[in-house]
């Protein structure tokens, strides 16, 4: 059976999740559902990352002990996934015995190939970043991700050689195009790689929160040194090698556009050395942008997600982010704009067509619908074109447009109802049989638009695709099977709108 291992990146626990973490996950959840529904079998893997020094100051603000502080923050982020209907195969978190045999193997194994090696470390750090940052990355002496000076540290480090691998990485980049997606992050990751790579130290002097060298105690390993490792400690590295050999390498990771650089950089450099296969694929994502600002804590411009599910529902919170917002670029969200488009697409257009379909089903045939044996259908080869580029935009992570797809069968079947006049045919004894072959059209067509809308809006598609007399568990749909136009009879069930409109 075919298998697809898909990660997003871990999360620090100092705060909430807010909107622009949720965006990755509920994203990254698409596309597990998608491949799902492809029949694929698939582990889709998120956690948290807890080794930080931001995290270790929280707790000792608020005078826990750093794992207890973990473990609340961990029932916050599990209660956000929840809500949002995350769904998750494995959650990991980097305080677990599981990532840290994982990253003394593998720190280990590269200290074993001759990449690390003392020296010392002179320059800037940002503490929010977690990250060493050159002269050149700043602005006006401040991080221009957080606007706040970095710390000027001096320590004796374990370097490990990433200038080693640039040329093996140049190749990998020309071998394989789709390896960094999208193309403006992969020619961002190339001009880098062709200015050359400095080496990057590894380990963290004065610390007592992280996972000590195995060959030095006294240091731990650099937080997102030892954050990149989560992805083979969740699937048995150092643990379960029949298990790891059965899921890495991952067929995609799913991180910000801001950490591309750790991805699709650091990350394979450490995996050439170590000797393990590279992932398939790394997506860069980018920003869910609050009224065109950056989203972010400390700037007071960050939405709750559980606010935003709470106002119109998880299911329309998750289309707006699917289907708003190109994947791979920067998109916008405000309240206005949430509202409106949960109006257009779901109050008036899918939850209409819904609602129509049903209360005509009933009203003309006791909601029993059949085809007539014979009839040319209308729409079905509008469904066929529909489901065949929905599939090629979610195989491309095109998730915007793969669910425009599914929107223009939506529209497709709502001028069909204007078309074919059902209220008309239903006054004309002898137009019988058009008005089953037309009340069945309408609800095959709503059928397969839920099957295509189901990854984004999990729980209202389910529940569309009961009324529109779908028996048997969601967990055995399968895309290619049942989006082909099928011609069973079936029972309508009615029910209340969906989606009032406000
Ligand atoms: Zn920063």
């Amino acid at each position: 059976m075919a298998r697809f291992y898909l990660t997003t990146a871990i999360d620090y626990v100092n705060s909430r999740p807010h909107l622009g973490t949720a965006y990755e996950k509920v994203t990254a959840d698409v596309i597990a559902r998608y491949r799902r529904l492809c029949g694929v079998s698939t582990h889709f893997l998120m956690g948290n990352d807890e080794h930080s020094q931001n995290v270790y100051q929280r707790a000792l603000e608020l005078g826990l002990e750093p794992r207890a502080f973990c473990d609340q923050m961990e029932q916050v982020f599990r209660e956000v996934w929840a809500k949002l209907d995350v769904s998750f195969d494995d959650f990991i978190r980097t305080t677990e015995d599981r990532h840290k045999l994982a990253v003394t193997a593998l720190v280990q194994r590269i200290a074993d190939a001759g990449d690390l090696y003392e020296g010392e470390y002179e320059g800037w750090y940002c503490v929010s970043c977690e990250a060493f940052k050159p002269d050149k990355d700043l602005v006006d002496g401040e991080c221009s991700i957080h606007q706040t000076r970095p710390e000027w540290i001096k320590e004796k480090n374990h370097f490990f050689r990433l200038s080693k691998y640039r040329d093996r990485l140049l190749q990998h980049y020309e071998a394989t195009p789709m390896f960094l997606q999208p193309d403006v992050r992969r020619n961002e990751m190339l001009r880098l790689l062709e200015g050359g790579l400095e080496d990057i130290s590894v380990s963290r002097t004065g610390q007592s929160w992280g996972i000590p060298l195995p060959f030095d105690p006294s240091r731990v390993v650099y937080v997102w040194f030892d954050a990149l490792i989560n992805y083979i400690a969740a699937v048995g590295y150092a643990t379960d090698d029949e298990r790891f050999r059965a899921w890495w390498p991952a067929d995609l990771h799913v991180v910000g556009k801001d950490i591309t650089r750790f991805h699709a950089v650091v990350w394979p450099a450490m995996l050439m050395s170590a000797g393990l296969p590279l992932p398939k694929r790394v997506f860069g994502h980018g920003w869910v942008n609050w009224q065109g600002q950056r989203m972010s804590k400390s700037l007071g411009t960050s939405v709750d997600p559980l606010d935003a599910a709470d106002r119109l529902g998880p299911d329309p919170l998750r289309l707006y982010l699917v289907k708003e917002i190109a994947y791979g670029h920067d998109g916008d969200f405000t309240w206005e704009r949430f509202e409106e488009r949960y109006n257009a697409d779901l109050a008036n257009n899918l939850g209409n067509l819904v609602n129509r379909v049903a209360v005509m089903a009933h009203k003309y045939r006791g909601g029993r619908l059949a085809p007539v044996p014979g009839a040319i259908s209308q729409l079905a080869d509008r469904a066929a074109d529909v489901v065949r580029r929905y599939r090629v935009a979610m195989d491309e992570h095109q998730l915007h447009t793969g669910m425009a797809a599914a929107f223009d069968l939506v529209d497709a079947t709502n001028e069909f109802i204007t078309r074919s006049e059902p209220w008309v045919l239903a006054r004309t004894p002898d137009r019988r049989a058009e008005l089953d072959q037309a009340l069945f059209e309408m609800a095959e067509a709503v059928r397969i638009a839920a099957i295509l809308l189901w990854p984004a809006m999990p729980a209202s598609c389910t529940e569309i695709l009961r009324r529109m007399g779908q028996v048997g568990p969601i967990s055995e749909i399968r895309l290619d099977r049942d989006t082909t136009w099928a011609g069973g009879e079936r029972q309508i069930v009615k029910g209340s709108l969906l989606w009032p409109r406000i």
